[in-house]
């Protein structure tokens, strides 16, 4: 049995089909890639795993519970941890309490001291601003904040939307080393980029979004060598 496994899965907003009979699964540690055009659906994917968006139809089974008809915190708590489009950071709020709310559904604050430790540790950067407030760092910074407060929570399963998004090559490049880092230490990564060629150099697997279909699937390799891909996604041919 898959980590996460997502069946025939559709949501959508009003009038606007966003998901569309969506399958797919994740195995503990790996890392997989959700490419696709603006608009096809990958945002909403994440929020109907996260519990955000209620799905219409389907079912999602993390660790052998359906998610169906559960809080957010719940899902949170089960070991979903997501770093959301456009970083939601708190900008008020320092770095640090910023990180302790990714901490909030967990009752040990002996346990999140230490994962904060932990999280500076892998971004150091953060541990230098520790006291500063969320909305005075970088972009490069923010995303280290967002994806470290969902660390904080404790995840087996983490959701990135877009880690890579308006950044710095250099920047994007130490991103994807604490990714790949995480997913070897057996989190499982559930990864959307509109830079398949990032997102494909680093997945072990990745999956074709398209109109809120799957489309495509296979390894990272697969994927990237794939003509469709690479005419519709890495700007060849
Ligand atoms: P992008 O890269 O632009 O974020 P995406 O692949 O993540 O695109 P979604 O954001 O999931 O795609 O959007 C899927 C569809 O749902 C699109 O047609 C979009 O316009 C629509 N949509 C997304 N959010 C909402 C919303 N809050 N209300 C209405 N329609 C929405």
């Amino acid at each position: 049995m898959a980590l996460l496994e997502v069946r025939d899965l559709a949501a959508g907003y009003g009038p606007i089909r966003a998901l569309d009979g969506v399958s797919l699964d994740v195995d503990v540690g790996e890392l997989v890639a959700i490419i696709g055009a603006n608009g096809a659906g990958k945002t909403t994917l994440l929020l109907a795993i996260s519990g955000v968006v209620v799905p219409r139809a389907g079912r999602v089974i993390f660790d052998g519970h359906d998610l169906a008809g559960r809080a957010v915190h719940r899902i949170v708590r089960l070991g979903i941890g997501h770093a959301p489009e456009g970083r939601r950071i708190f900008p008020r709020l320092s770095v640090r309490e910023n990180l302790e709310i990714g901490g909030q559904a967990r009752g040990d604050r002996a346990g999140v001291r230490r994962d904060i430790d932990e999280v500076c540790a892998m971004f150091p950067v953060l541990g230098q601003r520790l006291g500063q407030a969320g909305g005075t760092l970088s972009g490069g910074e923010q995303q280290m904040l967002a994806i470290g407060r969902a660390l904080v929570g404790r995840p087996r399963l983490l959701l990135l939307d877009e880690p890579s998004l308006g950044l710095a090559p250099l920047v994007v490049a130490k991103i994807f080393e604490v990714i790949a880092a995480l997913a070897a230490r057996g989190i499982a990564v559930v990864l959307v980029e509109q830079n398949a060629r990032v997102a494909l150099r680093h997945a072990g697997r990745g999956y074709v979004l398209e109109s809120g279909r799957i489309t495509l699937s296979g390894s990272g390799a697969e994927l990237a060598g794939d003509r469709r891909v690479r005419e519709a996604y890495l700007g060849e041919g």
